[in-house]
């Protein structure tokens, strides 16, 4: 059984693996290249088996303490009226916006504090920059010129895992592009958004969305855009900001306050959208979880979920096997099946989240009028909103 486990990336699926680990005995450091938890992000839905993995943890109650009141997803014109509106009870809190929504910072707080009061160990401002195998063990070395030996290493660094690119290989052989790119950022709220998540399309594949944050006068917005893959410095926000500035140049509603917004954001966060596709996620004693693993990326809705349940797993197996290698194994069999059920991009995929045309746009908002009537409810729901629940969750010991 392991003793020790070092894992790369503090965001969702490192704390949350840190916690279950670090109840069972096991020494875990964490390690994070930013200098503190990332504030960054938006609402993410806690829902299906990602909601039953936090209350078998004893923390639902104190992520419902933290949830953000939202009325539900409505498409706005320029001038903010309502085209389609889908409510968050339409679907029995499962559809767009689900029951239980949480700011993704919070959630990373909660976590990496119930991980500490456990006894994980956070190590912030820290990458490894080497690995490599030591008999039953793993050598690690980091970027402040320390080494240490551990039983497993875990890659939760995200979908540009660092880890991945050390054991697996490079980025382009697992990371495929959507085909867009989404900036999220803290914005003043303006004139009130009543509760709801107000998404607003302009031709051209743009996006703008805003949706009320958790205190007074606050919202949390997302500028998106179609595109193929472009090239820029993925650690120079300013580049960023200038790329949004150009290609929202003109588009109505809300879009002027927002970029000037942007602007001056502490938490702007822009990447591409992409997916994660690997054949396998360990390798010896590495392995990887989360969007490093299996992004699903944000069209999903189900990134959350998968750390969540990936994590729980992986856990739960390394914690219960007494080898290793069998406990990696079945947390591949146990979690794949979820993992390919939740990487299914709605029908369209980013060309129906940011069509181009005007009859595009129109033609997306008469489904969503035509998903929310009564009628049809009930297939809409079975075909896009139960995927959150594909899984049957192990039963392990959550101390
Ligand atoms: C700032 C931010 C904002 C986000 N906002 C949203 C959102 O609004 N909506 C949404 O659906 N999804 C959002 N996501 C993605 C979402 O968090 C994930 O899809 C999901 O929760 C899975 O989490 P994860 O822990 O696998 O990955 P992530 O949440 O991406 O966490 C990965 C962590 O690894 C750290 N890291 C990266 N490289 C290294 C390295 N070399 N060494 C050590 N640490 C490293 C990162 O700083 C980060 O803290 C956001 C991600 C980030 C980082």
């Amino acid at each position: 059984m392991i003793d020790s486990v070092l894992i790369s990336g503090a965001g969702i699926a490192g704390p949350v693996l840190a916690s279950l680990l670090a109840r069972r005995g096991v020494h875990v450091t964490v390690v994070e290249i930013a200098d503190g938890v990332r504030p960054g992000g938006q609402a993410v839905d806690l829902r299906g088996a990602g909601r039953t993995v936090l209350d078998r943890m004893g923390l639902l109650d104190r992520a419902r303490a933290l949830s953000l009141q939202q009325e539900g997803i409505a498409e706005v014109d320029s001038t903010g009226r309502h085209l389609s509106e889908m409510r968050v009870s339409d679907f029995g809190g499962e559809g767009i916006v689900s029951e239980i929504e949480i700011l993704r910072g919070d959630l990373a707080d909660l976590l990496v504090a119930d991980s500490k009061d456990h006894g994980a160990e956070y190590r912030f401002g820290t990458r490894i920059s080497g690995l490599s195998p030591a008999g039953d063990q793993v050598q690690v070395e980091l970027d402040d010129r320390s080494v240490c030996l551990v039983d497993l290493v875990v890659g939760a660094d995200g979908p540009h895992s660092a880890t991945r690119k050390l054991v697996f290989g490079p980025e382009e052989q697992f990371v495929r592009p959507l085909g867009g790119y989404m900036a999220w950022f803290t914005a003043p709220e303006g004139e009130s958004l009543d509760g709801w998540y107000a998404m607003y399309n302009h031709p051209g594949g743009l996006v703008a969305s805003q949706r009320p944050g958790r205190e007074d006068g606050t919202a949390k917005a997302s500028l998106s855009f179609a595109s193929e893959p472009l090239v820029f410095d993925r650690h120079d926000p300013d580049e960023q900001r200038a790329l949004l500035r150009t290609r929202f140049a003109g588009a109505g509603w809300r879009t002027p306050e927002l970029l000037a917004a942007a602007d001056v954001a502490d938490d702007f966060y822009l990447d591409a959208l992409v997916q994660v596709h690997m054949a396998e996620w360990s390798r010896d004693r590495v392995t990887l979880i989360g969007d490093a693993a299996y992004c699903p990326s944000p069209l999903t809705g189900l990134g959350t979920s998968l750390a969540l349940v990936g994590a729980y797993i992986l856990a739960g197996e390394v914690t219960s096997q007494p080898d290793l290698q069998v406990a990696l194994q079945r947390y591949d069999e146990l979690a794949r099946p979820y993992v390919t059920t939740a990487q299914e991009l709605p029908p369209g995929g980013m060309r129906s989240f940011a069509p181009n045309s005007r009859l595009a746009i129109w033609l997306r908002i008469a489904t969503t009028r035509l998903m929310v009537s009564r009628p049809l409810r009930p297939l809409a729901r079975r075909m896009f909103f139960s995927k959150a629940e594909a899984v049957t969750l192990p039963e392990y010991t959550v101390d």
